[in-house]
């Protein structure tokens, strides 16, 4: 049988004892294995999986979200992302980790697009390396740190499209160690999916067998040129 990624383990029930698991669009508290309430379960809604064509390998890049970035759920990762409400990390991890089963892919190893050196130190943490600690905690698969960014970008939200492009442009490489696996690449927000397929292609150029895409949320409405 299956297991259910998205149950919470023994440990994290004893710290819900202590601390409720929390709607994750009102903040209502819910029972340990559900991420919305009832009010708010009808207002979530799924995203279609993302499809992305990598311009340096032509790989094709597929990108799954648990939810549309929308609404209190926005509201939530906006102060997952700047508020310092790192505690949101497990709930969020579960979350994605059930997302992750689709692919049909036997995972070597979660990596995630990390912040520059700079940034880390300015926010003092990691929020997709937290989030892909998480889901590799969830799906039993190694977490590995395979991606470095090699220099620093803008904000992406704070850029228009065309911008999001140019500006993720060669920022990441791969190590060596990446040869022959197959990845699971965690983001918090795919929007135009740019930082995504920066991510990707270096994966891919360091040798990655297969590479997918997981993302808290999904932003749909901003359909980017990429999309296949
Ligand atoms: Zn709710």
């Amino acid at each position: 049988m299956r297991k259910d990624v998205s149950r919470p383990g023994w440990g994290e029930r004893l710290v819900f004892l202590l601390f409720p698991a929390r709607c994750l669009w009102c903040g209502k508290a819910v029972l340990p294995e559900e991420f919305f309430c009832r009010e708010c379960a009808g207002l979530v809604s799924a995203p279609r999986p993302r499809q992305f064509k990598l311009e340096r390998t032509g790989q094709v890049l597929e990108v799954r979200a648990p939810a549309l970035y929308r609404g209190g759920f926005r509201e939530t990762l906006h102060r997952y992302k700047f508020q310092e409400q790192k505690g949101l990390a497990g709930q969020l991890g579960r979350l994605m980790a059930g997302q992750a089963l689709p692919f049909g892919a036997e995972f070597d190893a979660v990596a995630y697009a990390p912040l520059s050196r700079q940034s880390l130190r300015d926010r003092g943490y990691d929020q997709s390396g937290l989030l892909a600690g998480r889901i590799a905690k969830a799906l039993g698969v190694p977490l590995r740190p395979l991606l470095e960014k090699t220099k620093e970008t803008k904000r992406q939200h704070t850029l228009g499209r065309a911008e999001r492009l140019t500006n993720a442009k060669d920022v990441y490489r791969a190590k060596p160690e990446t040869a022959g696996k197959t990845v699971l690449l965690v983001d918090d927000i795919v929007t135009t999916g740019a930082t995504l397929c920066q991510c990707a292609e270096a994966l891919y150029e360091a040798g990655a067998a297969r590479v997918c895409g997981l993302c808290a949320a999904s932003a749909e409405k901003e359909e980017s040129h990429a999309s296949v």
